[in-house]
């Protein structure tokens, strides 16, 4: 969820708990080559960090974890990416699970009443918070579809402060006021365990968006699943 919607869950307290994400996500495991395409999107990655030399740049082999289908952007979005608002994602370490968060229940299945509401998203974020695009990378929606969001050569805008080769991966819907559909549980493992797989993250660094902001994001019906799933893998 954005930062804005994120005010209305605000935890009072919650925040002290919550270490700074910065040592958490320092130590790129694993840096992307550039010219390399993309698995999960098919597209080319984008270039690496200036000042990270050579040494930095750790190249595991791909694993043989097959991705699943998606949704290309193209397919939804109603205008391109605004690159001069956006960073480089520079190599990925990290993913981060949130829900949608607007301040109503999402249950729609129909692929033209998806379309409607990632473009209400998008169109949220690149005005109120002046991003680039939709802040997330993936979304899945209510009939467990996965649709491409914010290209992943682009950083997110995911997580105030956090968005360092941090993947935004949003369950469509309100998890503070209704329960995730079984076939969003499903897709949701199915990213988690590709993304894991092809960038070599490590459990420790799947995060709910709760553990890196004062915010009940991914909310209280999806957090009980993204334990489950850590606890498992
Ligand atoms: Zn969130």
């Amino acid at each position: 969820m954005d930062d804005i919607s994120r005010r209305a869950f605000l935890v009072t307290g919650l925040g002290a708990l919550v270490s700074g994400c910065a040592d958490k996500m320092r130590d790129p495991l694993f840096i992307e080559p550039s010219n390399t395409a993309n698995r999960l999107t098919g597209r080319a990655s984008g270039s690496h960090t200036p000042g990270l030399g050579p040494s930095s740049r750790i190249v595991r082999p791909r694993s043989a974890v097959s991705a699943p289908p998606i949704i290309a952007r193209s397919a939804w979005a109603d205008g391109a990416p605004i690159a001069s608002r956006m960073d480089p994602m520079n190599g990925i370490n990290a993913v981060t699970v949130h829900h949608e968060g607007m301040p109503y229940s999402v249950y729609c299945t129909a692929k033209r009443d998806v379309i409607r509401e990632l473009r209400t998203v998008r169109t949220s974020h690149i005005g109120r918070m002046r991003a680039g695009d939709i802040g997330y990378h993936f979304i899945i929606d209510r009939a467990g579809r996965i649709w491409e969001g914010r290209p992943l050569r682009f950083q997110g805008a995911h997580v105030k402060d956090c968005n360092y080769h941090n993947i935004g991966v949003m369950v469509m819907g309100n998890f503070e006021l209704q329960y995730p559909s079984k076939q969003q549980e499903a897709t949701l493992t199915k990213v988690l365990g590709h993304l894991m797989a092809r960038y070599r993250i490590p459990i420790r660094a799947v995060y709910p968006h709760r553990e890196l902001g004062p915010t009940a994001c991914p909310g209280r019906y999806l957090q009980p699943y993204v334990d489950a799933f850590r606890r498992k893998t």
